[in-house]
């Protein structure tokens, strides 16, 4: 008797941490970062570019990162950043297969209509529609972490931003920008044209590195 008090005690006390921690999971706050990844690559270059990964006295330092930011910021200048995610061959390459996928497109066509749209994912065998939409709106609906993994690989939301960039909340466009969801999506819907190149090569395409065979050594004497 005891012990089986014991136990709903402590069962009430962790309902009652859940209940206090309600955004205890990784998945509150989509969209927004939930790593310091950028901030690390950032260090990285300084580090490689600016203190040759040597300690230094704050005097020297401060002098240093006043040069680097000088550098950067004419740099910006000449090289201004990109505003539009750059599409490439093996992308488009992906996007044709997967809009091939009659599945798919018996999923999405009925959407193209509307100015948001849902694709499915790798876990879309796993949950309904209905439910993905259900988690949408109510989040707290998950009880741990692997039910909010399978929801957020079961469907995607293709949209545009304040800049008219199709995005997605799949991995691919978070990292990107861009993905074969968002590429599909304005192939449908503005009909535009897929290349033939595109079209010719497998689904398993991935372009080589290095310089291509055809063109020759930039140093060559004749
Ligand atoms: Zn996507």
């Amino acid at each position: 008797m005891r012990g089986s008090s014991a136990a709903r005690t402590r069962c009430t006390t962790s309902n009652l941490k859940l209940r206090l921690v309600r955004y205890w999971y990784k998945g509150v706050a989509l969209g927004s970062v939930s790593t310091n990844n950028g901030l690390e690559s950032l260090h990285g270059r300084i580090k490689r570019f600016g203190t040759l990964r040597k300690r230094m006295p704050v005097g020297s330092f401060v002098k240093e990162m006043h040069r680097l930011m000088e550098e950067w910021s004419w740099a910006s200048e000449s090289q201004p950043f990109q505003s539009v995610p750059p599409r490439s061959l093996s992308l488009e390459v992906k996007a044709f297969h997967w809009s091939e996928d009659p599945s798919h497109m018996e999923f999405f066509a009925p959407q193209l209509r509307m100015g948001t749209y849902f694709v499915p994912g790798s876990c879309a065998g796993l949950v309904s529609y209905r439910r993905y939409g259900r988690c949408d709106s109510k989040p707290r609906r998950f009880k741990t972490f692997g039910q909010f993994v399978v929801w957020l690989k079961a469907y995607y939301r293709v949209f545009r931003n304040v800049h008219d960039i199709l995005l997605c909340t799949c991995a691919s466009s978070a990292k990107m920008y861009i993905c074969k969801h968002s590429v599909t999506t304005e192939h449908m819907k503005y009909e535009t044209d897929v290349s033939q190149k595109a079209k010719a090569l497998p689904i398993d395409y991935h372009p080589r590195r290095g310089r291509p065979k055809s063109v020759g050594p930039a140093l060559s004497m004749d």
